[in-house]
């Protein structure tokens, strides 16, 4: 069997890399370790950057989001016992996008398989790849329905496959070194059955620790609970849960937090990792499986995304008119924006982390920075111009 492209994984980047490519008649095949059912409902990212989905609008790959997602015009902040918020669509006129990842993963598949007829294989097992320094690499594996192990020839791997996957392993055994921080800090994820207590994301600093509320849908809600890193989430019953939220999220005039039932509840060991370059002989990575950012700044879905705009456009030009540039620059035009998002994340870390640290001094820096994102119009734009992502952030 032989295709142009062979894409590993079937979240954000795969199926936007895919989607460019069949709309440009390039035929590829994505290959999935996980069912469509599940891929299709599991919960992650939820929010998404104004240039992002310009991005996916120009792909023909937002009309659903378009017309669904919910648009954030401020976020606020909690700390000291009062809330602060910080209303950027007034600052910059731009503002955020909430739409579920399942949601935006659901949209892709069927613009790829059903509406631009490109090629899907779920619950595959085992996949290799092989001679991917090469001019004719290969990618092989377990086949579900036979459990007879098959080899797929292509010019192109495309490593999509999140940071559990295959393809980081391949480049980073030999062409790729990996940076690696470790915030040494946990956060109990949550999502609840009920309706946001805000219209907008509040972030909670408070010496018990961080807290914060996304808003994911009407009907529910991501939060977050800082912990211990390694934290059972055995340790956070439902009344554990929402007594700390609603101590750490406590500000004065503010209504009560709206409880429900907890439909998740994850630990997630906060840390970071980078591979440079990102791509050697015929294998390019995007997303998550050339960098992590944990959800501190909301960036990795945004992030994942825009690696595959480049991705999916680098190889369409080659592909269809033998134009190598964008290949040829495709890992360093990802990697700038990656470790700018990494550095605002340390940032913003500190903000959220300093308050529960500990130490007296981190605590008071903490709380200076805090307030000159309110009292500075200079300290707030530069906040927000992170925060949001400007256009400039993705080279439009
Ligand atoms: P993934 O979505 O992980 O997709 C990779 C796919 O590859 C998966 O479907 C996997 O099953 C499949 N796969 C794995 N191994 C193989 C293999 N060997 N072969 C083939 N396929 C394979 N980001 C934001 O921007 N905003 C947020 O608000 C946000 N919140 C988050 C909250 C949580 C709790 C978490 C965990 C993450 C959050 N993120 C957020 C990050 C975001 O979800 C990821 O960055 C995003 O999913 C990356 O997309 P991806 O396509 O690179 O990888």
């Amino acid at each position: 069997e032989r295709f142009p492209v062979v894409v590993l994984g079937a979240g954000p980047a795969g199926l936007t890399v895919a989607n460019a490519l069949r709309a440009a008649s390039v035929d590829c095949l994505v290959l999935e370790t996980e069912s469509r059912q599940f891929v299709e409902q599991r919960p992650r990212a939820g929010v998404l950057e104004e240039p992002v989905v310009r991005g996916l609008e120009r792909r023909g790959l937002a009309g659903n989001l378009l017309r669904r997602a919910g648009r954030h015009t401020a976020c606020e902040f909690r700390f000291d016992g009062a809330a602060h918020r910080l209303a950027y669509a007034d600052l910059t006129g731009r503002h955020h996008f909430v739409y579920p990842q399942p949601l935006l993963v659901t949209d892709l598949i069927r613009e790829y398989a059903d509406v631009r007829g490109g090629t899907l294989r779920f619950e595959v097992r085992d996949v290799a790849l092989h001679d991917t320094d090469t001019d004719h690499p290969s990618v092989s594996y377990v086949c579900p329905e036979t459990g007879r192990r098959r080899l797929v020839h292509c010019d192109f791997v495309a490593g999509c496959d999140g940071a559990r996957g295959v393809s980081r392993s391949v480049l980073t055994a030999r062409h790729a070194r990996i940076a690696r921080h470790d915030y040494g800090i946990g956060w109990l994820a949550l999502l609840a059955e009920t309706p946001p207590s805000a219209d907008c994301v509040l972030f909670g600093v408070h010496p018990g620790g961080f807290a914060g509320q996304m808003p994911r849908s009407p009907e529910v809600t991501r939060f977050y609970l800082q912990c211990p890193p390694g934290d059972d989430p055995e340790n956070w019953p439902h009344e554990r849960v929402w007594s700390e939220l609603r101590r750490r999220l406590a500000a004065a005039g503010t209504p009560p937090l709206a409880e429900g039932k907890l439909l998740e509840k994850r630990v997630l060991d906060m840390h970071d990792y980078v591979v440079e370059p990102m791509a050697a002989g015929r294998l390019f990575l995007a997303g998550d499986a050339a960098h992590l950012t944990a959800p501190i700044a909301a960036k990795g879905m945004n992030l994942a995304l825009h690696d595959a705009f480049l991705l999916g456009d680098a190889l369409v030009a080659y592909l269809t008119a033998g134009d190598d540039s964008g290949l040829a620059g495709y890992s360093a035009a990802c990697l700038r924006r990656v470790w700018d998002y990494q550095e605002f994340s340390q940032w913003l870390s500190d903000v959220y982390h300093g308050a529960s640290s500990g130490d007296p001094y981190r605590a008071g820096t903490t709380l200076a920075r805090l307030r000159r994102l309110f009292a500075s119009p200079a300290a707030a734009s530069a906040f927000v111009e992170q925060y949001l992502g400007t256009a400039d952030h993705y080279g439009d």
